[in-house]
């Protein structure tokens, strides 16, 4: 069907143990994809620039991998600088021609609206484009989508609802503010919620009037490229979004260090996160950043404790744990610590690991090699560090990214599996004896994604709910997100927030005008 004249280099972020291949080929502009649960699609395979999906200029191409299997499902064009450098024309001619942000506003929030329900029409499709893709389980990929809907059509309201203020200077001048949009905006997204990452960005940016780049992860390019088909079709014009699939090092650079775009948005490990915040400052672009989390997940002896178990549960192996804010500290109150450790057990050795495709299926497989590595490399930390390995600790057969759910206690606070972000099924569980002790254990750290609380004292919860470090609070529930509430971190864990009305103003600047009116 096509040809692979050449394969260049074999070697890839998440390369280590299972190698990702990457060719110069020339690929069709879409590939039929049989999914496990006996769904067909096409997937395009090109760049998604100008509303047409395009070779990348020098016919690189990656592999797409399926990390349930870990075989190959496609291969995808991979952008490079040069595709960086034409998206960026793209974006920025769609901005000046006033194409899309000289538009009555409402019209930018239909065509979002449209976007929305075009993506609803094709929900069960695109779910499984995002287990197939992430391994995760189908049903998460289901709440994805439905955030993913909820959230484009929630932020098209927004578009007519954007204002300035006329402010009285006197007879003489006439003076009001508006808020306009900042231009081409350059967003990098990763791999544990692709879709919903997508969302997350493109809907602020579009809704006040920018046009995008935007970066899919290397390891889970799939679904932005699948939904980027109803993008004409939802009436968003030409160069208005533009994805450029490919890796970090090139497409990610290229994209923050490029003169015309005008603020990065990007989502992924506080590492990258730094990197880039001081790549933007050189060309003072606006930043903003979702970066990792270590959340303390606080369980008092009031707490109703099948349900807080259950709670703690969604806090860490929901997604696999690869959740920015997964709850991966337990702190537990001395008195309940034995019996709530009993029922943890229990509750994590019954959940179902596994086939993600499968309907009872909670926790599906981790989205690469690189992943399942860097977890199973912390288990041993955890051993050599003198904690009790609870229960877990291992791969889940041989095939595919398994890991069983882990836990471990008696871990002292110093540690590094109770500092460092794991980034999947592994909680460490600590004692506690009073509220003031908690909060501090809660706060010692660099990070300030979220936090659970567990009670059934409203005076313990809203107390603190107010002194614990975080962005999010959630309490007698966890990983419960919702498109109307803001999500973002404190300290090391981002700057800026996402969805809700606080997402627009990372996307707007003030102008001030002052007319001198005649005598
Ligand atoms: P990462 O490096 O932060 O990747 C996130 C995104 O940034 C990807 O699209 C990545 O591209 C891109 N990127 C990487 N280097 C870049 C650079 N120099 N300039 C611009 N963009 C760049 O994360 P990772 O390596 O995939 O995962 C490492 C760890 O990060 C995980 O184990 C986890 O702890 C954490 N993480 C956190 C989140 C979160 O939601 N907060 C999400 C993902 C990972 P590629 O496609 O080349 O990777
Ligand atoms: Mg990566």
């Amino acid at each position: 069907m096509f040809s692979r004249s050449t394969l260049c280099l074999k070697t890839s972020a998440s390369s280590i143990g299972r190698l990702q291949l990457r060719y110069f080929s020339h690929l069709p502009m879409t590939v039929p994809i049989k999914l496990p649960n006996g769904l067909e699609y096409e997937q395009p395979t090109g760049l998604f620039i100008n509303n047409k999906f395009v070779p990348s200029k020098q016919n690189k191409t990656f592999e797409v991998v399926n990390p349930s299997t870990e075989e190959e499902i496609c291969h995808i064009y991979e952008g490079r600088e040069d595709d960086v450098e034409e998206a960026v024309q793209a974006a920025d001619r769609a901005f000046s021609n006033g194409s899309w942000n000289g538009i009555d506003p409402i019209n930018r929030g239909k065509a979002l609206y449209r976007l929305a329900e075009l993506i609803e029409q094709d929900k069960d499709v695109i779910a499984s484009i995002e287990t197939l893709d992430n391994g995760k389980a189908i049903s998460s990929s289901r709440g994805d989508v439905e955030l993913v809907i909820n959230y484009l059509k929630s932020s098209a309201g927004f578009a007519d609802k954007i204002d300035g203020r006329m402010v009285d200077t006197g007879r003489t001048h006439f003076s009001y503010t508006k808020r306009q949009p900042l231009g081409v905006c350059g967003q990098i997204i990763p791999w544990n919620f692709p879709l919903l990452m997508w969302a997350w960005k493109i809907a602020p940016a579009l809704v006040t009037g920018n046009t995008v780049v935007l970066k899919t992860a290397e390891s889970t390019p799939l679904s932005a490229l699948y939904v980027s088909k109803y993008i004409p079709q939802a009436g968003i014009p030409p160069g208005v979004i533009n994805i450029v699939s490919g890796f970090g090092k090139i497409v990610g650079e290229a994209i923050t260090n490029h003169p015309k775009i005008k603020k990065v948005a990007f989502t992924g490990s506080t590492a990258t996160g730094r990197h880039i915040y001081q790549s933007a400052a050189a060309g003072l672009k606006k930043v903003t950043l979702e970066l990792g989390g270590k959340s303390p997940n606080i369980v008092f002896a009031d707490a109703e404790l099948k349900k807080a178990v259950q709670n703690i549960i969604l806090g860490i192996y929901y997604n696999s744990g690869e959740v920015c804010c997964a709850g991966s500290r337990v702190y537990v109150e001395e008195s309940i610590y034995d019996k709530f450790i009993e029922e943890f057990k229990a509750a994590s050795e019954s959940i179902k690991v596994g086939d993600p495709f499968d309907e009872s299926t909670f926790q599906g497989a981790q989205t690469s090699q690189m992943q399942l590595n860097k977890i199973l490399k912390y288990v041993d930390i955890g051993k050599s560090e003198g904690a009790t390995l609870i229960t877990g600790g291992e791969r889940l057969g041989s095939k595919g990214y398994f890991i069983k759910p882990t836990v471990f206690g008696d871990v002292k606070e110093d540690m590094r599996i109770v500092k460092e972000e794991i980034f999947g099924p592994v909680v460490t569980v600590t004692k506690f004896k009073s509220t003031d002790e908690v909060i501090n254990m809660a706060n010692d750290s660099e990070y300030g994604l979220a936090a659970g609380i567990h009670t059934s004292n409203i005076n313990t919860a809203l107390k603190v709910a107010d002194r614990v470090n975080a962005g999010t609070v959630w309490i007698n529930t966890y990983n419960d997100f919702h498109h109307a509430v803001p999500f973002g971190g404190f300290n090391a864990s981002g700057l800026g927030r996402e969805m809700s009305v606080d997402a627009l103003q990372n996307y707007l600047q003030v102008k001030a005008v002052r007319a001198k009116l005649d005598e």
